[in-house]
């Protein structure tokens, strides 16, 4: 074995052609490449228990994502004289199996700092080395080496954006090769390869879902909205003002960029780029500001992508709240009722149960939108912990991702990196300064479609007369709204206030009998 000179080319993130350095070693002086995606069944098999259609760990429209996302991948390869291999199974012993099969020097894949991958590719990596197997794992997901930032801030992860910010400098270029042809895929030996499966395929029924997200996966698609966004000079002047209009639906007010990152349809090094070419191209009145460490600051959203990833790999426990370092430890209830309505969008404040529809049938909302939900589920209004929150966005998002994910949910608990839990978003009066007349409301609350304007953020203060008349009795076709908001979020910063009290006096190491004194 490592005797020929295949490369076997290992697709997990970093689903596209355009820089990728794995793709780009892989193909180079090698006779045959293996181009090969995982499924693995465990991600992707319906689970009925689920309140909403998908997997346990998958929303049906990220799964749907995913796979438009390899399509994409296959046509682009097939362009090359390629093709997508797909293989079932545990990704790791999959991998091990084709190592074995098919007679490669060559190992490359994108490195990935999630814990799940971390752990796959140990089992990977060591198999590889004893057999003599070239491995080739670089960092291409984000745009700066988690690693190096960590090692230069003397092995301890930046934890403000300004120190991250200092440490990081300019990123690497993406890399421009561009492909006439690749090296054909060699004898596939025993190996159970298939085309890229459809929803269908996986067993999810026609009707399990009636209405997708409007969002499509894929490279092409992701190139195509990142040029439609760098057309817009205006858009691309604002890029760094605090994220506009979060009831913005017809036209979001942000890039939607985030699923094809996340799945790295789009490199975060060439939207990088992109962004740095548009400014170039700008009269100088219209540039950003100067930013504090003297540059302009370029690109802020991508920092904050990155700035999240170097905080969750140099930090043990990132993802919950006990052993984790930079976590402050709060009493958080655990109540499913509140956790059910706050996820089932029937909390009766229809601003929050709007954004918890969007949420359910695209997959997406607006960072804005984000703040207002995961506030008033946490330190805002129910007090629930942050991780029941940060649950189902990661199983309903098509962006969900695990650093930004629990790095966004400690933020907006004030458990970590954002301490002032006295500013509380009010789930009434916050959109309505976007939204006065609750359009995005009526799209995704049709039951409150035909409320008057002056209700719709309130409906249970509605006379009964105009309930009636809107066809929407409240109590009876909407909730009664679950908290009052005013007594609930006093009572949240009260509580903030104590365990915030009892954090500083044991300089964060809080027992769980301290806690439950406190519950
Ligand atoms: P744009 O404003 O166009 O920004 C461009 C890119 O910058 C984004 O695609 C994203 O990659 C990055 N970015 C923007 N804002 C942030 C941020 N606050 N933190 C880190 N990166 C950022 N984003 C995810 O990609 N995956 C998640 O799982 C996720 N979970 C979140 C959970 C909560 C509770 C909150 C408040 C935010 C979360 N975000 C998450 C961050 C943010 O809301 C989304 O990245 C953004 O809304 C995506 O839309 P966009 O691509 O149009 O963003």
């Amino acid at each position: 074995m490592g005797s020929g000179s295949g490369s076997l080319l290992w697709f997990r993130k970093g689903i596209r052609i355009h820089d990728n350095p794995a793709l780009e070693f892989a193909s180079r002086e090698a006779s045959n490449l293996y181009p090969v995606f995982v499924i693995d069944p465990h991600y992707m098999k319906p689970d009925p228990h689920c309140s909403s259609p998908g997997s346990s760990l998958a929303g049906l429209n990220r799964i749907k994502f995913l796979l438009e996302s390899l399509v994409d991948l296959d046509l682009n390869l097939k362009n090359l004289g390629s093709r997508l291999l797909i293989l079932k199974g545990d990704p790791a012993e999959v991998v091990i199996r084709c190592l074995k099969e098919w007679n490669v020097r060559k190992l490359c894949f994108e490195y990935d700092t999630e814990p799940y991958y971390q752990a796959l590719d140990v089992k990977v990596k060591s198999f590889a080395l004893a057999a003599g197997i070239e491995i080739f794992s670089p960092v291409s997901h984000t745009l700066f080496n988690p690693t190096d930032i960590i090692k230069t801030n003397g092995g301890k992860p930046p934890l403000s954006y300004q120190s991250f910010v200092k440490l990081a400098g300019e990123p690497p270029s993406p890399i421009s090769t561009v492909y006439s042809s690749l090296p054909p895929v060699g004898h596939l030996g025993s190996c159970d390869i298939s085309e890229v499966p459809t929803i269908r395929d996986l067993g999810y029924g026609d009707a399990e879902q009636d209405e997708f997200s409007p969002f499509k996966g894929g490279e092409s698609e992701a190139l195509k909205r990142l040029d439609e966004c760098m057309k817009d000079k205006k858009w691309v002047a604002n890029f760094e003002k605090p994220k506009g209009n979060p009831s913005a639906f017809l036209r979001p007010a942000t890039t939607v960029l985030s699923p094809y990152l996340k799945f790295g349809c789009l490199s975060s090094r060439y939207f990088y780029q992109r962004i740095q070419d548009a400014y170039k191209s700008m009269p100088k009145h219209t540039l950003p500001p100067v930013s504090l460490i003297g540059q302009v600051l370029l690109s802020p959203e991508l920092l904050w992508r990155d700035f999240f990833y170097t905080a969750a790999f140099g930090t043990p426990n990132f993802d919950r709240m006990e052993g984790n370092r930079i976590c402050k430890q709060i009493p958080w209830k655990d109540d499913d009722r509140l956790l059910e309505a706050w996820r089932e969008a029937r909390t009766g404040f229809p601003w929050i149960d709007a954004i918890m529809i969007q949420l359910r049938k695209w997959g997406w909302m607006h960072h804005l939108a984000r703040h207002s939900v995961a506030c008033f589920l946490t330190r805002g209004d129910l007090f629930v912990h942050w991780e029941k929150g940060r649950d189902v966005f990661g199983r309903l998002l098509i962006d969900s991702d695990w650093a930004i994910n629990n790095g966004n949910w400690m933020w907006l608990s004030c458990s970590s990196f954002f301490y002032q839990y006295h500013r509380i978003y009010s789930p009434t009066t916050f959109g309505k300064k976007y939204d006065p007349n609750g359009d995005y409301i009526r799209h995704f609350l049709p039951v409150l479609k035909d409320m008057p304007r002056e209700y719709i953020y309130e409906p249970w203060t509605a006379p009964r007369s105009i309930q009636t008349k809107a066809n929407c009795i409240i109590g009876k076709d909407y909730p009664m709204p679950v908290v009052s908001h005013d007594s609930a979020s006093k009572e949240c910063r009260r509580k903030m206030g104590e365990a915030y009290a009892l954090n500083k006096e044991l300089n964060g190491l809080v027992s769980e009998d301290d806690l439950k004194k406190l519950r």
